[in-house]
């Protein structure tokens, strides 16, 4: 099957394949939405207009279940920061499109009527199918309609009622590989693109697709299997397998770095309830459905996820991860596994993402609207999203609209988008990377707490991230989750004869780094056209003046060194 770049007209309601450009050819994922912005998408342009374009790129290594590395590239302009913006997920999107030999699938235009539409694509080219029936309906009910309609083999991306009313905060879920709508594109605002394009649902039937071609099988199959191992001896396999990301919780709280109640303390006093270990522990004596490991896609060795099972042994969500845990959970002052997994389902079902509306609540407390810890208040400010009300708008749309309208200081934002579960003060790696990533406040983008550094101190902070910073946009660029690091760091050439074996490229031993500094400073040419400049490299001002427990420390790295993060852009 050839491997071509698909267009979806959503005005004109056609789809057309077309050969991939020569220089796109080597980049894939994050590197390529960054390629396809510049070539194609006015910097200047409204993001929900008819310029902007929504992009699904697999990474370069998709295809063939080789452990962690099937993740799905989304993209576009974003409507939250108004730059450019890739939030990928795992899940089997990825991999289902790439057995169709797509290279990337951009939807463009915007339509004249007021429908919503099914992008249906499979083997047999894409059709549009009218989704008028699905429109207010969470993703879980919608994800299970379009299974019943379509067969349980299909795999689907989709949006809920936050996508659908255009909500800076709404991001895209996509079918992981149980058939549950939990893995989201979360960050950006790219829910809000897709509505924007009247698409309620993408639909893609795999079938009679076929893996993409190997260059050199053996090469290949040799480069996954010593990458497997590694991967599955590494210490951290072991961990993530067992508390999942949510082992982050106490590792942030040592640290002084767990946002708590709107950023204003970097530990928390019920973290112990809320831990990766208390997890744990529920989930394995509750049983029934509940599972401390499960895998997000075919082939992942590591299974950070988990499904959270209620106490009559029913499903409630999957997964509960840390970047929840932290900003549902310690940043509401919430200290209760229950209440926050019922809060990530209502998020989910919505289409929004967990960090921002965490952010946005945080906000919201303060501004006198819920009490820190009060969980019944949080579920009924959420219905306010649900319902579409003023006030449910605002907190939609984010912590920085909240803060403006809501007149809060303390808003935990760079470039518009909120922070993780990571106080900048704390970890200062870290807020180098959410001052200066051309996608705004995103820990994927470089988190450094991992570093055996001393994180207080403001010196050297600049060269981790940018380390890190170039590493995740390679990781990126292939669609290798960040977990998949722990086997590549420890399997040198592996990247390598990946590639050569997939493709025949004669690539170097540097070719991670080398796919980072080009998405990277891809990323900037479109920001900087985007009228972004130096002054847009730096985190809120209050958190350069306002000391955080309990190491009552301030983000102090100089201006100097955010300057100089990607000076070989
Ligand atoms: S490590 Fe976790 S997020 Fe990564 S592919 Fe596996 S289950 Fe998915």
């Amino acid at each position: 099957m050839e491997v071509k770049v698909w267009r979806a007209d959503v005005e004109e309601r056609v789809v057309t394949n077309e050969p991939v450009p020569a220089d796109w050819e080597q980049l894939g994922g994050r590197g390529l939405i960054a390629r396809i912005l510049l070539d194609e998408i006015p910097a200047t342009c409204d993001p929900l207009g008819p310029f902007n374009k929504l992009i699904f790129a697999p990474g370069l290594l998709v295809g063939h279940a080789v452990s962690s590395c099937d993740r799905i590239s989304i993209g576009g302009k974003s409507p939250l920061t108004g730059g450019v913006k890739e939030s990928n997920a795992g899940g089997s999107t990825g991999l289902k499109l790439a057995h169709l030999g797509i290279k990337a699938l951009i939807m463009e235009g915007a339509p004249t009527e007021d429908r919503w539409w099914i992008l249906h694509l499979s083997a047999n080219g894409g059709r549009y199918e009218p989704a008028d029936d699905l429109v207010g309906l969470g993703v879980y009910q919608t994800a299970q309609r379009l299974l019943d309609r379509y067969g349980p083999k299909i795999g689907i991306a989709l949006i809920g009622p936050g996508g659908e009313m255009r909500l800076l905060a709404a991001g895209v879920l996509n079918l992981d590989k149980d058939r549950e709508p939990s893995r989201i594109s979360a960050r950006g605002g790219l829910g809000a693109v897709m509505g924007a394009k009247r698409l309620k649902a993408i639909v893609i039937d795999s079938s009679g697709g076929e893996k993409p071609p190997l260059a050199d099988p053996e090469l290949f199959k040799a480069a996954q299997k010593y990458y497997t191992k590694e991967l599955m001896d590494h210490p951290q396999t072991a961990s993530y397998a067992n508390y999942g990301t949510a082992a982050m919780t106490r590792m942030s709280d040592g640290f002084g770095g767990i946002p708590t109640r709107n950023y204003s303390s970097g530990t928390f006093e019920g973290v112990e309830k809320i831990s990766g270990e208390a997890l744990r522990d529920l989930l394995l004596a509750r049983g029934g459905a509940s599972n401390p490991t499960h895998a997000c896609m075919t082939g992942c060795t590591i299974r950070c996820s988990n499904i959270f099972g209620g106490e009559k042994g029913n499903k409630i969500v999957s997964p509960v991860e840390y970047e929840t845990i932290g900003m549902i959970g310690a940043n509401l002052g919430i200290d209760d596994l229950d209440a926050i997994a019922r809060l990530n389902w209502e998020l989910n079902d919505l289409g929004l993402d967990s960090i921002e509306i965490g952010a946005a609540l945080g906000v919201a407390a303060e501004a006198g609207l819920m009490e820190f810890g009060d969980a019944k208040r949080a579920i009924e400010l959420i219905t306010e999203i649900r319902q579409g009300t003023a006030l449910g708008r605002v907190l939609g749309s984010g912590a920085a609209v909240a803060g403006r309208v809501l007149g809060v200081r303390r808003v935990p934002v760079a470039k518009g988008q909120a922070m993780a579960g990571y106080d900048p003060r704390a970890i200062k790696g870290t807020g180098v990377t959410y001052a200066t990533s051309p996608q705004g406040a995103d820990h994927t983008a470089g988190l450094t707490i991992r570093a055996k550094v001393n994180h207080l101190d403001p010196e050297g902070q600049m060269e981790i991230s940018r380390i890190s910073q170039i590493k995740m946009a390679g990781y990126d660029t292939l669609g290798v989750c960040l977990f998949g690091g722990f086997g590549f760091a420890k399997a040198p050439g592996s990247i390598r004869d990946l590639l050569k074996g997939r493709y025949g490229w004669d690539v170097g031993d540097d070719v991670l780094q080398e796919l980072g500094r080009e998405t990277l400073k891809l990323e900037r040419t479109f920001n900087q056209a985007a009228g972004f400049g130096p002054e847009d490299d730096r985190l809120p001002e209050w958190m350069t003046i306002e000391p955080l427990p309990p190491h009552n420390s301030v983000f102090d790295v100089p201006r100097e060194d955010l300057d100089r993060v990607f000076d070989w852009t």
